[in-house]
């Protein structure tokens, strides 16, 4: 046991032979059935109980190709009426990860036949200067979508430069107009990325949330918050907790969670002592760990553990599930935004 009382994740090991598995996932099943108190005669909970088959795979990868090919028919259309989809991209810095995000977004738009304009400003920019590019971005009638990289440095006001973008043009839903329209359950607005990929996932996974109960660990204005009121939304129906670094008894309460959505930050912290046998897990986490044996001396890491996989029935792979599925609601917005302004919507 932890010093919180909540029960130690069995031992991890490379090479998970069946039998080593099997016992692993008894002895978080029973440490969890202890605490919750699971009727392991019940078949339902027993079969949820000694799971030994991995979680299958929330393959965020192989979903977000089949949005693309979709996006791809839309832009076509809109390319044949005259109209080409364009996306502005500011970002300001150095930060090589942020470059590599926005390198990645650019070259989806090319794949997509979506314009990209890249706007790369040095990180002693003033905010006052990129307020006015933003305000000439604002302006140009043949741009449907404004994005400015994430973080910007620290002597810019981030949410205050967000608030600035035309809400059509913000593709990346953190105007206050659309996290507010969001608040009212409406969808005619343009959605944050990140919760919208998540969705989409499940949804391609024929999951239903219907009266689940969610956890979302994490309270951030781009995933966590939005992610809730997602899953909390008329249609998705789930009910849900918000869980944050104030939260007491974390453990307890993830292990409560049918659905799991780790937005933390912090590599591998979801152990699978913390995960209901049988719940879904998505990680959302992109963390980089200092990993020797790789020849770049980094491996990317997500937020949970990669022992949750015996206890999940479903969980999202870091790289491979909510990155690629982020960059592809973008793209979708800005489909969206570029059909609502030029012929009137076409959802
Ligand atoms: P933030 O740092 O903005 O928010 C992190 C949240 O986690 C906060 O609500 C914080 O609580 C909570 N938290 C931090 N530490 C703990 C802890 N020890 N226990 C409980 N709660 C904790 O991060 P973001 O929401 O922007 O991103 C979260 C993760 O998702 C990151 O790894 C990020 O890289 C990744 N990400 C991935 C994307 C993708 O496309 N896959 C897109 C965007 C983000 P509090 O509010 O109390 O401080």
């Amino acid at each position: 046991m932890t010093s919180d009382g909540t029960p130690s994740p069995a031992p991890s090991s490379v090479e998970h032979s069946p039998s080593s598995k099997h016992e692993q996932v008894g002895a978080w099943s029973a440490l969890w059935a202890s605490k919750h108190r699971c009727d392991e005669s019940k078949p339902q909970e027993a079969a949820l109980l000694h799971r030994i088959v991995p979680a299958q795979r929330l393959d965020g990868k192989a979903c977000a190709a089949e949005v693309e090919a979709a996006l791809l028919q839309r832009v076509k259309t809109l390319t044949a009426n005259g109209t080409i989809p364009h996306l502005a991209v500011l970002i300001v810095g150095d930060d090589p990860a942020s470059h590599v995000y926005v390198n990645s977004k650019v070259k989806m738009c090319e794949r997509l036949g979506i314009r990209s304009t890249h706007i790369a400003l040095p990180a002693n920019t003033s905010e006052q200067t990129v307020r006015q590019h933003v305000a000439e971005l604002n302006q140009q009638d043949d741009l449907d979508g404004i994005l400015i990289q994430s973080p910007l440095p620290n002597h810019m006001d981030e949410e205050a430069l967000t608030d600035l973008i035309l809400p059509s043009k913000d593709v990346d839903g953190f105007h206050p107009q659309n996290l507010g329209r969001l608040v009212q359950g409406r969808r005619d607005g343009l959605l944050p990325c990140t919760p919208s990929g998540v969705m989409r996932m499940l949804d391609w996974a024929g999951i239903d949330l219907k009266g689940k109960r969610a956890v979302v660990l994490g309270r951030s204005r781009i995933v966590g918050m939005p992610a809730a009121l997602r899953l909390a939304a008329r249609g998705a129906d789930a009910t849900v907790t918000v869980a944050h670094s104030k939260t007491e008894d974390l453990p307890s309460v993830c292990a409560e969670a049918d659905v799991l959505v780790a937005a933390v930050g912090r590599a591998e912290m979801v152990q699978a002592s913390w995960v209901k046998p049988g719940a879904i897990v998505v990680d959302v986490g992109i963390n980089r760990v200092d990993d020797a044996s790789r020849e770049r001396g980094w491996r990317l890491a997500g937020d949970v553990s990669p022992e949750v996989e015996h206890v999940a029935s479903w969980l999202s792979p870091v790289p491979g599930g909510v990155g690629p599925m982020t960059i592809a609601m973008l793209m979708e917005n800005t489909v969206r935004s570029a059909e609502s302004r030029h012929v009137g919507g076409t959802e």
